[in-house]
């Protein structure tokens, strides 16, 4: 498999499942467009994949803020001429443990903006690059969370359940143009945002944090295999993938 002479743009690429795309396609050949709201973390995967000879770039992004978007896409096809694909993988988790009649409003709205936003605008942004190419690839992170099953948030949940619904109509909108949309919904995995739930989880049911944490270890899969799916999705190698993509 190789993404040699793609570009792909990663979203939420500082940390979790973000990073570990980023370097899995890095790792493929590819030229990376990393962003993330998070500086400091972002820099340092950039450090990683430029110090293992890498080409890549990287921009501080807010996806919720439709001008930055704009100027990432904008900046990729500026450095790199074209953007074969994009992984959109950035996102955030509040809320969780809270039932809905004491849910805030403000909670409910961010998660929105983040994870649903987002993910409609870096879509956005990126088609018109792709249908000019005739070709490309979008991955909108979507969870089996309000897909499949439920969640400790309502507000992710929902999100998720968006996002998903949100591939299933760009795969029609966007396939004469020779764009393959995928939604992936990945099973519980061990990055900051699942690590903190789990924390909260014990938390609140008044269990020791240490010992979910522990336990976690056994049942929660690795960033890096979600990563490497990730890289083969946006490979020619899954030109005969449809869909949704669920993972352990
Ligand atoms: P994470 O918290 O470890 O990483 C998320 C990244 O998104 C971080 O680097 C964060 O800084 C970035 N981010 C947050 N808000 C942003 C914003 N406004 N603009 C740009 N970047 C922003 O989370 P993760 O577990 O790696 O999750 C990645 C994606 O996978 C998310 O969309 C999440 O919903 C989804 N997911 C995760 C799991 C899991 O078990 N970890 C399961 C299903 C789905």
């Amino acid at each position: 498999m190789s993404l040699e002479n793609k570009t792909v743009v990663i979203t939420g690429a500082a940390m979790g499942i973000g990073r570990a795309a980023a370097i899995s396609c890095a790792e493929a050949g590819g030229r990376t467009v990393l962003a993330d709201i998070d500086e400091t973390r972002l820099k340092e995967t950039f450090g990683e994949i430029h110090a293992a000879g890498g080409e890549s770039s990287c921009q501080v992004v807010d996806v919720s803020d439709a001008r930055q978007v704009e100027d990432l896409m904008a900046g990729a096809v500026e450095d790199f001429g074209r953007i074969d694909a994009l992984i959109n993988c950035a996102g955030i988790l509040e809320g969780a443990y809270v039932p809905v009649d004491e849910l805030d409003e403000t909670v409910w709205q961010r998660v929105m903006d983040v994870n649903l936003k987002g993910s409609f605008l870096t879509c956005k942004y990126v088609a018109p690059v792709m249908k000019k190419q005739k070709k490309g690839v979008i991955v909108l992170l979507s969870s089996g969370a309000g897909v499949r099953g439920g969640s400790s948030s309502v507000a992710y949940g929902t999100s998720k359940g968006a996002v998903h619904g949100q591939a299933v109509v760009l795969e029609s909108q966007l396939a004469s143009f020779g764009i393959r949309v995928h939604a992936v919904c990945p099973g519980g995995i061990a990055t900051p945002m699942k690590l903190r739930n789990i924390a909260q989880a014990a938390e609140s049911r008044g269990d020791s944090v240490e010992e979910a944490l522990k336990q976690a270890e056994e049942y929660l899969g690795d960033p890096e295999g979600v990563g490497r799916i990730l890289a083969f999705l946006v490979s020619d190698h899954a030109d005969h993938l449809r869909q949704t993509v669920f993972t352990r």
